[in-house]
């Protein structure tokens, strides 16, 4: 299985690659700038290449860049749309560096004007910045459908894609907290939702996995993450999204409320769950 968890981009790219070899992770996530001043760090070309180097060598899968989650593509503002617009052509630039990964965004709130006019709102963006995503597949991440964030149903996610000609760089992301939030029953039937999922976006566009536990109960339409066996969703049900046929090749990152040394039991004891 790959597996690897949210690191901090602060001490550079090579560190978080070291960072994760040392975590026994062959994947990682991180956060493209600071979420909440959106500063990006300077990219050092030689730092860039290290970290390429470490990739290539350990056979890492696809690694996941996380926008800012406080960006908002489908607000009301014109303002806070053209920053999400500017911030993510900026990340798109410097993920060309990094060829052959993963941008995953959150598609954002609508602040009241309703689903429908954020969708409108994401298509007009999608079609800006994907002829950007050259080398780099772009991820919608699956909400839960807190507040107005759009992107909590199959059906809305799939007509993103479809609005924006369903181009090969474009893909999904999973969040098992998010999804058993937004009211599917990964713990219950696991199978009736991944045949949901194939029958409105395409499991062909599954890319990613992020893997967490949840605070809150099953269709709470909240977004808070536990650890690992902790949460509502349980370890038998985690067990059996790492070791299901349609998932089990895919990156799992973890955005568990953890230290490193939380991620590494953690990482170890998927890896013990995992069939392979
Ligand atoms: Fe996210
Ligand atoms: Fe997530
Ligand atoms: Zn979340």
């Amino acid at each position: 299985m790959h597996i690897g968890c949210h690191l901090s981009v602060a001490d550079g790219y090579a560190a978080m690659g070291r960072t994760a070899l040392s975590l026994q992770a062959d994947t990682f996530q991180f956060f493209t700038r600071n979420p909440r001043g959106a500063s990006a760090k300077e990219i050092d070309p030689a730092d860039v290449a290290e970290l390429n180097v470490i990739l290539r060598e350990n056979h890492f899968a696809p690694l996941v860049a996380h926008a800012p989650y406080t960006l908002n593509p489908c607000s009301a503002e014109k303002k806070t749309r053209d920053l999400a617009l500017m911030l993510m052509l900026s990340d798109l630039e410097r993920m060309e560096l990094i060829p052959g990964n993963y941008y995953n965004f959150h598609p954002g709130s609508h602040v009241g004007q309703g689903d429908d006019a954020g969708l409108q709102l994401l298509h007009v963006f999608l079609e800006t910045i994907l002829p950007h995503a050259k080398n780099t597949t772009v991820l919608i991440e699956t909400m839960a459908g807190k507040g107005s964030e759009i992107g909590y149903t199959f059906e809305q996610v799939a007509e993103m894609i479809r609005s924006a000609g369903s181009p090969d760089n474009l893909g999904v992301c999973m969040d098992t907290c998010h999804i058993y939030s937004a009211g599917y029953d990964v713990v219950n039937d696991l199978d009736r939702v991944l045949t949901h999922f194939d029958e409105t976006i395409g499991l062909n566009r599954l890319k990613a996995i992020h893997l967490n536990d949840s605070m809150t109960p099953f269709s709470s339409r909240k977004d808070r993450h536990e650890c690992i066996g902790n949460g509502s969703l349980g370890l038998d049900a985690v067990a059996k999204v790492i070791n299901h046929p349609a998932l089990k090749d895919l990156p799992f990152i973890l955005e568990t409320p953890n230290e490193l040394e939380g991620y590494r039991k953690e990482i170890a004891l998927l890896r013990g769950l995992s069939a392979k």
